[in-house]
């Protein structure tokens, strides 16, 4: 059982792909607050509408779904790197600037490279001069292949931007990328996934060697193999290894909080809603 102070931020799920006994487990492990990026579906989208209704609903009836279980919900909004390469999104560029102005937006993200493309250097560039007119905190995907020359790439990239470090979160690194990540003076961002790539022990002994200093730990939790509850199992194994409470608490819930909260926009006083309707729809099914 976690303890009853623990309060968990998950700074990167996409809740759109996961259950509503999802969200019931991750309250009662501590999570009471997140950020879902927006991202791709798998499925490559075929139209800029297609994003929008995605954008609305991770502004309306997700944060309505979250909120009944007591979670705080917002969002990242951006052309992700992997659909900057299709010629029929790019119009999502100039549809942007109006939605980054919403409340529940807390980033522009997820933004970065895929494939280190042209196209992508593109997008990437235009979206972090959105985040920089817009005074929001950007979220940075670096790739999943050939991660340093990714990273190598992306820190150039960030530097002519012009945006600040303590603005940028770098996500999904790893042993290899954490050194130069942490040199640039960006946040750390670790997505945390069952078997492969980083697990709760490797991220304790990164912890140990960088400390907890603009460190954010992540589910990334979404349509594929991945577990919402990977931040309370850090948590978990933090406290094995010998970090105490407050150390959790500063990974797992302070750190996003200071990062996120540069958008002005956090809301972490989310109670479950009076209103058990979202324009006439409900979680429930069959009577009321
Ligand atoms: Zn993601």
């Amino acid at each position: 059982m976690p303890s009853p102070t623990r309060r968990i931020f998950d700074p990167h799920i996409h809740m759109t792909s996961r259950t509503t006994d999802d969200y019931a487990a991750m309250y009662d492990a501590g999570v009471r607050a997140l950020v879902e990026p927006s991202f791709w579906l798998g499925q490559p989208r075929t139209s800029p509408a297609s994003f929008y209704d995605y954008f609305d609903s991770l502004l309306g009836w997700e944060p309505f779904r979250a909120a009944q279980y007591g979670i705080a919900h917002h969002c990242t909004l951006a052309l992700n790197p992997k659909e900057a390469n299709d010629p029929r999104c790019l119009p999502v560029l100039d549809e942007l600037p109006r939605y980054l102005l919403k409340d529940g937006v807390v980033a522009v993200g997820e933004i970065g490279y895929d494939a280190m493309t042209p196209a992508e250097d593109t997008a990437l560039a235009a979206q972090l001069e959105l985040a920089r007119t817009h005074e929001l905190p950007a979220l940075v995907h670096t790739p999943h292949r050939d991660k340093a020359a990714g990273l190598a790439r992306t820190l150039d990239v960030l530097r002519e931007s012009g945006l600040p470090p303590a603005s940028v979160a770098l996500d999904h690194l790893n042993e290899t990328t954490v050194g130069p990540a942490a040199d640039s003076g960006c946040w750390l961002g670790f997505s945390i996934y069952p078997d492969t790539k980083m697990d709760p022990d490797r991220m304790v002994r990164i912890l140990r060697v960088h400390g907890t200093e603009r460190v954010l730990v992540n589910s990334a939790a979404d349509w594929g193999r991945s577990d919402p509850l990977k931040t309370a199992h850090v948590a978990d194994a933090m406290l094995a290894a010998g970090f105490d409470e407050d150390d959790v608490d500063q990974v797992l819930w302070r750190n996003p909080v200071a990062f996120y909260g540069r958008s002005g926009r956090l809301r972490l006083d989310a109670t479950a809603p009076e209103a058990q309707l979202f324009e006439g729809n409900s979680i429930l099914r069959g009577g009321e």
